[in-house]
């Protein structure tokens, strides 16, 4: 049979494996409590372990043995894009909050003191970017599904309540409250029941997308009682399982060699085989997550289970804020069989002041890496704003008349009717997010502000855009 000869390991497999690194298959974390015990550490100057403690104590950060040994380069690492990316940096904080904790450390205050101090600081990094948590809840027979969300109408979010960490925390990531214990912000539930009987009551939906924190922290037997109600008895409107996850840049061995591999893959496969489309939503964040053996041999027992890989990431400052680490990037993902899907623009939460470029740099630097790549790597859309109305794409700056406006287009909205929407907005050198964004040509509002009722303007970050 084909379908054998396809997913025969004994073909590509094991001369790749004997490849790996194996000293980092076993997973070991690492964060402010046991960073030190890293001998790279040494590397280090006394500015950047203050930045580490001081920032650390504010935004939680986690890494691990595979990211420390084969993704960050200890020899640059005053320059080093994922030493950035994953180590706490001074910049993450504004200098006042940055010497107000250092000031706490140094007086070699309590705990208590130094958490009081770090949640103060927190609530002034807008925890909670608009409508994240409280909207889209949907509902079955009059119960509210806490950890679904459904904002779009043919997809669904869901939440699974064991998926709620990440192999490291990205500070620039909406879902840095999850990761200090604002445990009322988690979107948790086991209720794997429910997500099934709520899609299938909702015949607009087409897609589920599992989300978290990283749902493939999740053992493959938790993953598996989400997955398997959703197949046994087909639910003919579902066609398509998603699943975000950092995993292939982070712990490319999820899919090689940990416990649960293999049931995992099988699990897939399983869905696979049911005819829907199961597609990982990639994040990778920088052309050295695509270069270990692990990645790829990761890619390739994804890949041989039928399963598709979209990748994405957001346009951060110090990280990737080039065009030729996008267009190298866009090239090796499609090189490795993954589509390029969507570059993000930076939430209004955590260390957006220290990642965020403005809308127009982000145009520029989207379509010069456009411009390096072939058609096979255009499947990316980008730069976008993932807001509470919807995606929007920064397609860029024009002049029209005798103004200088943004264009910009509604890629996926609240209302369907928006989708496919171009519009306009003031031109602004300084604008990096939605909020700043005003109506070009002297109108009063943007035309996703008029049609919806529910008004509120109080919501945390969420400026003058109306939900
Ligand atoms: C991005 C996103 C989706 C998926 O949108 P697609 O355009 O289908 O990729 C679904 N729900 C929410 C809340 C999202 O932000
Ligand atoms: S969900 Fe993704 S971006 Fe957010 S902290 Fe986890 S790995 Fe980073």
């Amino acid at each position: 049979m084909l379908r054998l000869t396809f997913i025969n390991e004994n073909s590509f497999i094991p001369p790749l494996l004997a490849e790996i690194n194996s000293s980092t298959m076993k997973l070991q974390s690492y964060s402010l409590h046991n960073y030190r015990n890293l001998p790279q550490v040494n590397n280090l100057t006394e500015e950047q372990i203050e930045a580490i403690e001081v920032v650390g104590n504010v935004l939680p950060f986690k890494t691990n043995n595979y990211v420390v040994n084969e993704l960050i380069n200890w020899n640059k690492i005053g320059n080093d894009p994922m030493f950035k990316l994953t180590f706490p940096q001074k910049g993450m904080l504004k200098e006042e909050h940055y010497d107000l904790m250092k000031s706490v450390l140094r007086s070699n205050a309590s705990r208590d003191e130094i958490k009081n101090t770090a949640n103060i600081i927190r609530n002034e990094l807008n925890p909670h970017p608009a409508g994240q948590m409280e909207h889209n809840v949907p509902q079955i027979n009059g119960e509210k599904i806490i950890g679904m969300q459904h904002k779009y109408r043919e997809t669904v979010l869901f939440f699974p309540s064991q998926g709620q960490t990440c192999h490291a925390y990205c500070t620039f990531c909406f879902r840095w409250p999850q990761f200090v214990g604002m445990d009322e912000l988690k979107f948790a539930t086991k209720e794997a029941l429910q997500l099934r009987d709520y899609v299938k009551e909702n015949k607009e939906v087409t897609d589920i997308l599992f989300t978290g924190g990283d749902p493939m922290i999740m053992k493959a037997k938790i993953f598996g009682t989400y997955i398997i109600p959703l197949l046994e008895d087909k639910i003919p409107n579902l066609q398509t399982i998603r699943i975000g996850t950092k995993a292939l840049s982070y712990w490319p061995y999820k899919f090689i060699s940990d416990d649960d591999s293999d049931e995992l893959l099988s699990i897939l496969e399983m869905a696979v085989n049911k005819g829907i489309n199961v597609s990982v939503m990639a994040h990778f964040s920088h052309p050295v997550e695509l270069e270990t053996e692990a990645v790829k041999i990761a890619i390739k027992k994804l890949r041989a289970v039928g399963v598709q890989i979209r990748t994405q990431s957001p346009l951060l400052k110090h990280i990737n804020d080039s065009p030729e680490t996008w267009s190298d990037m866009w090239r090796k993902q499609v090189n490795l069989n993954c589509i390029p899907y969507y570059m993000f623009l930076p939430r209004d939460t955590g260390a957006q002041q220290y990642f965020a470029v403005s809308l127009e740099e982000s145009w520029n630097i989207f379509r010069a890496a456009y411009q390096k790549v072939s058609g096979v790597c255009r499947t990316v859309r980008g730069p976008i704003m993932s807001c509470t109305p919807g995606k929007i794409q920064v397609l860029g700056v024009n002049d029209v008349g005798n103004e200088k406006v943004f264009t910009l287009r509604m890629l996926q909205g609240r209302n369907p009717d928006w989708v496919g929407r171009p519009f306009f907005a003031k031109y602004n050198e300084n604008t990096i997010w939605i909020d700043d964004l005003k109506p070009a040509f002297g109108d009063k509002k943007f035309f996703f502000e008029s049609s919806a009722p529910e008004a509120t303007e109080s919501e945390p970050g969420n400026g003058t855009i109306v939900l």
